[in-house]
């Protein structure tokens, strides 16, 4: 199969389309034929080998895809060759505790597909049969690859996590972000007012189109500042962060008292210094998460199919041309998902 194989790590030029032998499914696993994979921040920690979790040479990259099933292994009772799915990036186990609660997505034993395991940027590859999510008749191969991380983290973290309720106002930051543009869907489909930012007015501009009501252009105004300045001074009563270093400082600053931070992520600065008075004297409380359930996984892809929530394709490119994806997702200037189609 032809596929970007990472050699080593480093910048772009180290993903190569080359052929490398097509996996073969074992007991209980099942080869998929990739019609479309996303590209994620996450895969670029891994190609730079600064995620933590790198795997062995040479390595397929690629967290999150959409195909169908090509061909199954031995025992496998619940997928015919054909079946329209997506594979769930956490490669749970299935018989740990958290497993047996249906929480796969904090499995004590898991595998992550494209950092521990070959991933999606190939024209196949296999995972186990319970590591799948069935795909809506309608929804098709680059929307559901762009819908399914994003709004099923987004949901994860305001619905799951967040306990946001109707009428609650939400800050949802890096509006331009795959799980930003989710966030602002998500809550606007939970009955909430949201304000979100970003670093360019054409951001913000393409993030009121998708329902956002307040937009902060983080490089002309602060976000603490004009959060409370669009809420008459109380803040906000849940915030979703995905961006870390100052801006979540900004954003522990927008929280109204009693506030919930979700945090998913933190490119722009992972260690934090924070004041921590500001947590007991305004009750505000402090989640983190990034994976969710396959349940909330199969949720959002029923409302895409259904129009409720629109995956935004930013831009499409070969599987050959990943590395140009890279770099385009690298120069910050996206709005919503870039996708490879094999
Ligand atoms: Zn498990």
């Amino acid at each position: 199969m032809k596929a970007i194989v990472l050699h080593r790590n480093g910048g772009p030029e180290q993903m190569k389309y080359e052929s490398i032998a097509t996996p073969e499914p074992g007991p209980g696993e099942v080869l998929v034929r990739t019609r479309a994979a996303g590209v994620n921040h996450v895969d670029i920690d891994i190609r730079n080998g600064i995620s933590g979790m790198e795997g062995r040479f040479p390595h397929i990259l690629g967290v999150d895809a959409a195909g169908e099933v090509a061909k199954v292994g031995a025992g496998v009772t619940q997928w015919k060759k054909g079946d329209r799915v997506a594979p769930h990036f956490v490669l749970s186990c299935g018989t740990c505790a958290n497993c047996l609660k249906g929480l796969e997505n904090i499995c004590l034993r898991f595998d992550i597909l494209g950092a521990t395991t070959w991933g999606s940027y190939a024209e196949y590859f296999k995972v186990g049969q319970h590591h799948l999510v069935r795909l809506p008749d309608n929804l098709g191969y680059d929307d559901a690859v762009s819908a399914y991380v994003p709004f099923a983290t987004a949901w994860e973290a305001l619905i799951t996590v967040g306990k946001l309720s109707a009428g609650e106002t939400v800050l949802v930051n890096a509006a331009g972000s795959g799980v930003g543009s989710a966030g602002i869907q998500v809550a606007k489909l939970a009955g909430a007012r949201v304000i979100t930012s970003a670093g360019s007015d054409t951001k913000l501009k393409r993030a009121r189109a998708i329902g956002a009501d307040h937009g902060i252009n983080y490089r002309k105004k602060k976000i603490g500042d004009a959060t409370l300045k669009l809420t008459g001074g109380l803040g906000v009563e849940i915030a979703l962060d995905m961006v870390g270093g100052d801006t979540l400082k900004e954003t522990i600053k927008a929280l109204a008292p009693g506030g919930r931070l979700v945090t998913v992520g933190a490119h722009a600065g992972e260690v934090v210094s924070v004041d921590f008075i500001e947590f007991f004297r305004k009750h505000i409380s402090l989640h983190g998460c990034g994976r969710s359930t396959k349940a909330i996984a199969a949720q959002v892809l029923q409302l895409a199919a259904d129009g409720k929530l629109k995956p935004v394709i930013h831009k499409r490119f070969k599987l050959k041309d990943a590395g140009e994806a890279h770099r385009l997702l690298e120069s910050r200037t996206v709005f919503g998902r870039l996708v490879l189609n094999p």
